[in-house]
Parts: C-alpha cells; sequence; structure tokens
C-alpha cells in the first residue's frame, strides 16, 4: 500500500497530528524513481553543486528562485525540503518552514528578520537565557532597543507599546520557571496594533501548541530538542505565517543558513516517533510532579499542568497536552547535592532526547522583571525509562541530601 501523495491528492484538511508526522514530507517525487518505486523515508541528498543540463536551465533556474528545486547545495535538497515541509503541515494555516543549524540559530534569525535599527521589541522575561544575550548584547548594539516584559502579563501588554514597537517575543511556557503565557490576548493586542509575533514553541510542539493557527506569526522551534528527540543533533526551525514569510525566507538565505543533509534526515527519523514519545514523556513527567508535589521536602513544582505553576489555568485552556520538561523546588537541602544523588539521571544542558536529565538552575540570573528570589530550582527532563524507576531514584535521593 502506497502512503505517498502528491500535492493535489493530500488530504491535508482532516489529518491529525499522529497522522502528519507519519506521513509528511513523503512527496512522490522526493522519495520515488523515475522508474518506478519509492523509499519510505527521503534518503540523504548530499550536494553543493548542482548540474544544470544547459546555460538556459542555469539562467532560468536563477530567475526562479523557487523553493523545492533544485540550485545550489545551501538552497538544501529533498532530504532537508521534506523536513520543513512535514514541520510546516503540522502548523495548520503556516505557509513554510526554514531550518537552522541550531534553535538559537533559528531564534537569531527570526528576530533579526523583522528588526531593524530604530525599532523596539518586547521580549518575556523568562524567556531561555541565550535569548536574552541576543538582544542584551548583539540587537542592543545594532540598535534595537528590548523591554522585558512580565510573562503573565496577558492583554496589559498594550501599555508597553511604544511608536517603535515592532515586535513581541513568547515562550510558553517559560525556561527554568515555567510560567504559561496568554498567547491569544497577546496576539490580540499584536494584531490591533500591526505588530509581528514570534514564540519559541520547543516545549509543546505544534502537536500540543499549534500557535499559527492561534496568529502568531512566527513559530520557532529547537529541534535539537524533542524533533530529533534521540540528543545527536542540532537543528532549529522557524515556520512561518503568509505576513512573514518572505522576510525570512530572504533573511535566512542571505545569512547563509544551511542545515547539512545527514542532521536533516536524523531529525525527519525522530518527528515519525514525536507523537508516542510525547505520550510518554507527559505521562511520566505529570505521574512524577503529582510525587512530588506531595511531598513534604518539595516547596512547589513548577510544572503548567499542576496548579502550583503560574498560568496554570491558561495552560488549561489552550494546551492539549504537556511534555517532559519541568522544575521544583526543594523544601530543605542543597539542590547540588540531590542532582549528584541521582543514579538514572543525566547531569547536563540540553533536553528532549530519551534519557532523564536533572539540572540544578538559579532563575535568579536571567530576570529583570520580578527578581526571581525563591533560590535554585532543580530541573528535571523526564526520559523514556520505565517511570517506576525514576520514583526511586528520585526517592533515594531525597535520603541523602
Ligand atoms: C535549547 C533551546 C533553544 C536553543 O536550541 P539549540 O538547538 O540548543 O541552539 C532555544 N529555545 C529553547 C526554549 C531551548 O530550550
Amino acid at each position: 500500500m502506497s502512503h505517498e501523495f502528491s500535492d493535489d491528492e493530500r488530504p491535508t484538511d482532516f489529518r491529525r497530528p499522529a497522522t502528519k508526522v507519519v506521513q509528511g514530507g513523503r512527496r512522490k517525487d522526493w522519495v520515488g524513481l523515475e522508474s518506478g518505486g519509492a523509499i519510505v523515508n527521503p534518503p540523504v541528498w548530499r550536494a553543493s553543486t548542482i548540474l544544470y543540463d544547459d546555460t538556459a536551465a542555469l539562467k532560468a533556474g536563477l530567475k526562479t528562485n523557487e523553493d523545492g528545486k533544485l540550485f545550489y547545495g545551501r538552497r538544501g535538497t529533498p532530504t532537508q525540503w521534506s523536513l520543513a515541509d512535514a514541520l510546516t503541515e503540522l502548523e495548520p494555516g503556516a505557509v513554510g518552514t526554514m531550518l537552522f543549524p541550531s534553535g538559537a540559530a533559528a531564534v537569531a534569525v527570526a528576530l533579526t528578520s523583522v528588526l531593524k535599527s530604530g525599532d523596539h521589541l518586547l521580549m518575556v522575561d523568562s524567556v531561555y537565557d541565550p535569548t536574552r544575550r541576543l538582544c542584551d548584547a548583539y540587537l542592543a548594539e545594532r540598535g534595537v532597543a528590548t523591554t522585558y516584559y512580565d510573562p503573565l502579563i496577558g492583554a496589559g501588554i498594550e501599555a508597553l507599546i511604544q511608536p517603535a514597537t515592532r515586535a513581541i517575543f513568547m515562550e510558553s511556557p517559560g525556561s527554568l520557571t515555567f510560567e504559561v503565557q496568554d498567547v491569544p490576548a497577546i496576539v490580540a493586542v499584536a494584531k490591533n496594533r500591526g505588530l509581528v509575533t514570534l514564540i519559541d514553541n520547543t516545549w509543546a510542539t505544534p502537536l500540543y501548541l499549534p500557535v499559527i493557527g492561534m496568529g502568531v506569526d512566527l513559530s520557532i522551534i529547537a529541534c535539537t530538542k524533542y524533533i530529533v528527540g534521540h540528543s545527536d543533533a542540532m537543528i532549529g526551525s522557524v515556520t512561518s505565517s503568509a505576513a512573514t514569510w518572505n522576510d525570512l525566507r530572504l533573511t535566512a538565505q542571505v545569512l547563509g543558513q544551511h542545515v547539512g543533509p545527514d542532521d536533516a534526515w536524523l531529525a525527519a527519523r525522530g518527528l515519525r516517533t514525536l507523537d508516542v514519545r510525547l505520550a510518554r514523556h507527559r505521562d511520566s513527567a505529570l505521574e512524577i510532579a503529582h510525587w512530588l508535589q506531595a511531598r513534604a521536602d518539595v516547596d512547589s513544582v513548577l510544572h503548567p499542568g499542576i496548579s502550583d505553576c503560574s498560568g496554570h489555568e491558561i495552560f488549561q485552556r489552550d494546551f492539549r497536552g504537556s511534555t517532559g520538561l519541568f522544575s521544583f523546588m526543594l523544601a530543605r537541602g542543597n539542590a547540588d547535592r540531590f542532582v549528584d544523588a541521582l543514579r538514572h539521571f543525566g547531569i547536563g544542558y540540553s533536553w528532549g532526547g530519551f534519557e532523564s536529565l536533572a539540572l540544578p538552575a538559579d532563575p535568579g540570573r536571567c530576570r529583570s522583571v520580578n527578581p526571581w528570589t525563591r533560590g535554585p530550582v532543580i530541573r528535571l527532563q523526564i526520559g523514556l525509562e520505565d517511570v517506576r524507576d525514576l520514583i526511586d531514584d528520585l526517592g533515594q535521593a531525597f535520603l541523602l541530601i
């Protein structure tokens, strides 16, 4: 049975996300041979030079500069296009996706595609710290001013808009502290005032929060996390609405952004199992979050699905699910010692792979609107291990601090 669809026979209207991650990007002309037959996953096409049939074809290629046509290696091959196409399909209402060598590059180029010298940016205070550094160092030096806002501000963001304000950047839930933002309220204000909206959607992915359909212009994902899913490649993506697509595409091209075909292929392979992996991350993380919340030696659990977490009601209203990353705070004892006592949790940056990780972190270092005075958090990435082993491990660590 064939699962490959050409453009006009693709039944886009009724398919659910779990079906889309299986079928996405498998266009007939990217997986099939003219002599017949088709490969299930688009293979790794490596290219720098593209050979043209004649000079007329060379000149025609320059003129059209179309997506989905071989032009030069930097513009990609079916390996990268297939991944980009699959990611676009997951965001109803989106027109295209650009790929980047990391999530950080995706954030930087998305912002650069929207902002120019003299513009003002509204940035959520709970943003991923390297994004903050991009604004405070790089963008500030190039004439873009940033005002940070409370992640719980909602429609109140209107009061922060200045004549030069051009864009609002969201990340929901926030890094380390997991505040959930009122995306629809912020988007409504932005549309009313003619501002561009961007969101770092790495935590929820389009499976649990399809943001383009909610009116956001640019959806950024560090595919390094859940899309790759196996802690062995780095990729970023930006999926765009029609309004911002041309600027995004042009900026990525002139800045020479390119993802190697091997990494694109790893991300495409990871994407196929995203729905089942997220369900396991979600269930195990929720079980552990509830288990932690019930303990007297835990101060609070910062998980969007738990009532301790700021914006929990908005999470329940807007999200289709939670994923495997959250934080908690000890009521007593030392966070570093707790993490050192764990046996099944690796100690390291990043997350979204199949393996569990633990990280002591101090959000106080990277907040400016509401100073964080509650001390360090322990951030857990709950992997695909048996949740009972993870709970046993956490339980023994509480005995050692
Ligand atoms: C990890 C991360 C990024 C950056 O992704 P890299 O691929 O590591 O560069 C961006 N945003 C969030 C929320 C992240 O967690």
